[in-house]
């Protein structure tokens, strides 16, 4: 049957505000990021956001930055008008804003009113929009700079309204975003309230002193800073030291010419780059700031302007991933030494409750492992070497019995030709655990396990699609997943091998894998990785401490596997220190 033709007609201005409303201001927070972008182009050195339920029902933003002429107020509020944009060819774009929508948007979909006065004006003037109806500007009393009130965000579109989360969940994502945005302006002054309870209150300061009072005084005293350079890619920022991973990403900002950014492959860089030092599923913490030629970048990639696309895509990522690795503090060198390069440690005395002698690199403190006090998350604490009854080892068994475990992390065993043995407890398991996820999978099939009680994991919507999409590939892989309603995930089944994996961790490592490869296929093209993958959510954690039994079974099935020297990254699983090298280390052989 042949469909009704209807006739093509123009959409009217106000439908075309609303629809653009849908990308540009899917949630308050939205509203506040370009509210206070407006701020921040138009030069203010104070802003002020002031929510009310979460933003749903009101957000007030004031500025003292160059505020609007009475004249030029319906402009605006007016689709495609904007004050910023210069260069037609969107080359150059040194604004926050230049697409001339938010406004207008804001006005379609909600109530908007603009007081603004300019310095040479001697009053200030007032316009309201209301879901696309505009009220004539008037003079009003008002002080130099703008305030923008948003009220009853989406009266005018129900449809979205009904997608708004509760007010709580709201406000923490507006929070978020004036998080990011302080971070980025720190020689502006911030002050958020939300349900008049003050969030920030931030004085004008230089960077580290803003990093400082939006990551926390106690972060901030470990963070390392850098500055790294490539061609005319400028990279600096704070680090954290791989002990101040954190579960979430929230203490994580990208900082791109002045706009703060979630970018996908800064991302991806910044993970790469910790994803040796740091257990799966952890976020490292960190502050980075890149400044590039604004033509090397293209920032009108999304109407959100957060997603960006480089030019140099592969330069960016070395870079990052170079630099961190440089600068990165690797408290126990062991970790990464092969056997070989021992006695060129230079080594300390053992200082504070901390056992171990630390290598004389610049950029180690190590106050960062004797002061686990600190109170972030885990850092493997030393504790004192469990001295057991004499080992008896087998000659049978090279890796020897079971002395003690240190850090949490490191088991030392005794050899049976005396050697000491030191194992990283999270490489050697993650390689067991792959070999036979591997060896399964040539099998014919990986065994999985159903889980108890099915796990429901919440995603993006994007990310939900790709990983369904992915499904079926992931079934091959021991992964059941299946829909579970928007944005949501439910898992059934998990491969055996993994034990007791963090399956949320893991679907979200795979979706953050999946946004970069595009095709579900991928997954399996890069069997390899995606198994190394599977393998690291499922392995012993490095900051666990084990029972002997534990010790002796892992020492066991070690020696009884093939490859379990080293680790998928091709680090050793496992030092020996022969007689010979301690006899050069303590300095009684040359
Ligand atoms: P854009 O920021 O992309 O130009 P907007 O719709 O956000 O588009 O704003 C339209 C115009 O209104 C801006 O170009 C600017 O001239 C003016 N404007 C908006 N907010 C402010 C403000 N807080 N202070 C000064 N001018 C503003
Ligand atoms: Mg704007």
């Amino acid at each position: 049957m042949l469909k009704t033709i209807m006739p093509i007609r123009r959409l009217s201005e106000i439908t075309i505000n609303r629809i653009a409303a849908g990308e540009v201001i899917e949630r308050p927070a939205a509203a506040v990021k370009e509210l206070v972008e407006n701020a921040l182009d138009a030069g203010a050195r104070h802003i002020e956001v002031i929510l009310v339920g979460g933003g749903i029902e009101r957000i007030e933003v004031i500025d003292d930055g160059c505020g609007i002429a009475a004249d030029e107020l319906p402009l605006a509020i007016e689709r495609h008008a904007t004050s910023k944009l210069q260069d037609e060819a969107l080359v150059r774009i040194s604004t926050l804003g230049f697409r001339g929508e938010a406004l207008p948007s804001i006005g379609a979909a909600a109530k908007l009113t603009l007081i603004s006065r300019p310095q040479q004006q001697d009053s200030a003037w007032r316009i309201d929009v209301a879901g696309g109806t505009i009220t004539p500007a008037r003079p009003v009393a008002g002080i130099q700079g703008t305030r923008a009130i948003v009220e009853d965000l989406f009266y005018a579109t129900p449809a979205r309204r009904k997608f708004l989360r509760t007010p709580r969940v709201e406000a923490d994502a507006a929070e978020k975003t004036v998080w990011h945005l302080a971070l980025a302006s720190p020689a502006t002054a911030f002050r958020l309230v939300s349900d008049e309870r003050v969030l920030f209150d931030l004085p004008a300061q230089d960077i580290n002193a803003r990093v400082a009072a939006l990551f926390g005084r106690e972060a901030a005293a470990v963070m390392l800073p850098f500055e790294a350079q490539r061609d005319d890619l400028k990279l600096s920022g704070l680090i954290g030291p791989a002990s101040l991973n954190r579960s979430t990403s929230r203490l994580q900002s990208f900082v791109v010419n002045g706009r703060p950014v979630q970018d996908s492959l800064l991302r991806l860089s910044l993970r790469l780059a910790y994803r040796d030092v740091i257990p799966s599923g952890r976020f490292p913490v960190a502050a980075l700031w890149l400044e590039l030629p604004d033509d090397a970048v293209d920032v009108n990639v999304h109407p959100a302007k957060s997603e960006l696309r480089f030019a140099d895509q592969n330069g960016l990522r070395s870079l990052v991933i170079g630099a961190i690795n440089r600068s990165l503090a690797q408290p126990i060198n062991l970790h990464n030494a092969p056997v070989a390069t021992l006695p060129s440690l230079a080594l300390r005395p053992p200082s504070g409750r901390n056992l171990y002698a630390f290598p004389s690199q610049p950029n180690v403190r190590a106050h960062e492992f004797a002061e686990a006090e600190l109170g972030f998350s885990a850092p493997p604490a030393a504790r004192p070497l469990t001295i057991a009854p004499e080992p008896q080892p087998a000659p049978e068994h090279p890796l020897g019995a079971p002395l003690a475990q240190i850090l949490d992390t490191y088991i030392l065993a005794q050899a049976p030709d005396g050697s000491l043995v030191i194992v990283d407890q999270h490489a050697a398991h993650e390689r067991l655990t792959e070999e036979k996820l591997r060896n399964q999978f040539q099998a014919g099939h990986i065994i999985t396990q159903p889980l108890l009680v099915p796990l429901v994991v919440d995603f993006p919507l994007q990310e939900a699609a790709r990983l369904l999409d992915a499904a079926e590939s992931l079934a091959r892989l021991g992964l059941e997943i299946e829909a579970f309603g928007p944005g949501a995930i439910l898992v059934r089944a998990v491969p055996a091998a993994l034990k007791n994996p963090d399956a949320a961790a893991l679907l979200r490592d795979l979706a953050e894998e999946l946004a970069e490869t595009s095709t579900p296929l991928a997954l399996e093209a890069k069997l390899d990785a995606t198994l190394a993958r599977l393998a690291c959510h499922g392995s012993i954690r490095a900051g666990r401490r084990l029972q002997t039994e534990e010790i002796n079974a892992l020492l066991r099935e070690m020696e009884a596997t093939p490859r379990s020297a080293t680790c998928s990254h091709g680090r050793p699983t496992f030092l020996k220190l022969t007689r010979t090298d301690l006899e050069k280390l303590f300095g009684r052989r040359a």
